[in-house]
């Protein structure tokens, strides 16, 4: 019996501890000390933004963010219906309509021509998303809210350090938002961190997310706030996860490299499909997905079902949001996305893996899909 195969496992192996303990000795632990400051200071340069702002996570990143761009209730914000549904939630809290686009067959990714078609009088902006770690068609994307005049709000919560035509993804729209969720690229625990280049979002955005209180006058507060902001112990996480982040994307690189190599025969005779990098993009996966086609000898939820007997832990894909409860939408006509996230299955993709852990299962793909 071989050991069990996270989906995802964060590695803590840097200085993680050490500026944790440096907290707890300085007694420096709720959401004031220098690690914040140095984990945002750290992030912009990595990014190259010139203002990153913390939070407590990638969700709030994103309300803050529209609540910077004053959304409200009777906006409409394209969102892609392929995507975990924080995207979707954000535009709820503000009390105007997400309206999902379709994605692409190939990339995964929203699909430039379907955001024209659901662009409405309404319309505020679109939040792309970078699924799974693969950059969106940015050119085309911004090219679209240029002439429209709609902002673009990049959800890069699984995609820290992807690259698009050589630009970070998340500091090519107006603003990008990052999770430091346990299975992300980096982690902090829970937490968030926007990422613009203008200093009026910017500065919009860090009243909010502490209680809205005038940074002259203590105690007095102009406008309704909330309590959004970072521990410095998540900071301290982040800045020590930070300083490994090229060595962990060099690994998980090195990860699909293998699953591409050992998956090849697979391909080739049209088994299973490949998620595409999108052109002159580089992908950090977050994770490596596989596409059951249609006429398929097992399906998808079987094939993780003989998975997990082999200690091999697998994801569904994301629902398409235009079929959840809250956002049930029988017009949506997202048919791309309802194929893709019925037959799509992540595999286990983290920096920890090894060449044997990806052999195997590619192994047992193979013989559960082939016999
Ligand atoms: C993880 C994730 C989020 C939310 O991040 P949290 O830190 O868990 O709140 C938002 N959008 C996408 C696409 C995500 O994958």
């Amino acid at each position: 019996m071989s050991r069990f195969i996270q989906v995802s496992a964060p590695d803590l192996s840097g200085n993680e501890k050490k500026y944790v303990n440096d907290c707890i000795d300085t007694s420096w632990i709720s959401s004031n000390g220098t690690y914040i400051k140095r984990f945002e200071e750290n992030f912009a340069q990595f990014t190259g933004a010139k203002h990153a702002v913390s939070c407590c996570n990638g969700t709030v990143a994103l309300h803050l963010a529209l609540l910077a761009f004053d959304i409200k209730p009777g906006d409409e914000v394209i969102v892609p219906s392929l995507t975990f549904i924080s995207t979707a939630n954000a535009v709820k809290y503000c009390g105007a309509t997400p309206v999902f686009a379709d994605c692409l067959p190939d990339t995964w990714n929203i699909d430039p021509l379907d955001i024209k078609k659901k662009i409405t009088p309404n319309t505020k902006g679109i939040i792309p998303v970078h699924l799974y770690g693969n950059p969106c068609e940015m050119d085309e994307i911004m090219a679209i809210a240029k002439k429209h005049d709609l902002f673009v709000l990049e959800d890069t919560a699984e995609s820290h350090g992807a690259k698009h035509n050589g630009k970070t993804t998340g500091a090519i729209g107006d603003i990008g938002i990052f999770s430091f969720f346990g299975n992300k690229i980096i982690t902090t625990g829970e937490g968030g961190m926007i990422i613009t280049d203008n200093d009026e979002l910017a500065n919009k955005m860090r009243l909010l997310k502490g209680q809205g209180m005038d940074p002259n006058r203590r105690y007095w507060f102009n406008i309704v706030g909330y309590n959004y902001r970072m521990t410095n112990i998540e900071a301290a996480i982040g800045l020590a996860q930070l300083e490994n982040i090229n060595e962990h994307i060099k690994n998980r690189g090195q990860v699909a490299d293998w699953y591409k190599e050992f998956l090849a025969p697979l391909v080739e005779n049209g088994q299973i499909i490949l998620q595409k990098i999108t052109p002159n993009s580089e992908n950090v996966w977050w994770m490596f997905s596989i596409l059951l086609p249609e006429k398929s000898r097992i399906n998808r939820d079987e094939l993780a079902e003989k998975l997990l007997k082999d200690s091999i832990e697998t994801r569904p894909l994301f629902y398409p949001m235009h079929i959840m409860p809250p956002y049930l939408d029988k017009n949506a006509a997202c048919p791309i996305s309802e194929q893709i996230a019925l037959k799509g299955l992540n595999l286990p993709t983290h920096a920890k893996l090894t060449r044997d852990d990806v052999l195997f299962v590619c192994e047992k793909i193979k013989q559960y899909m082939i016999g």
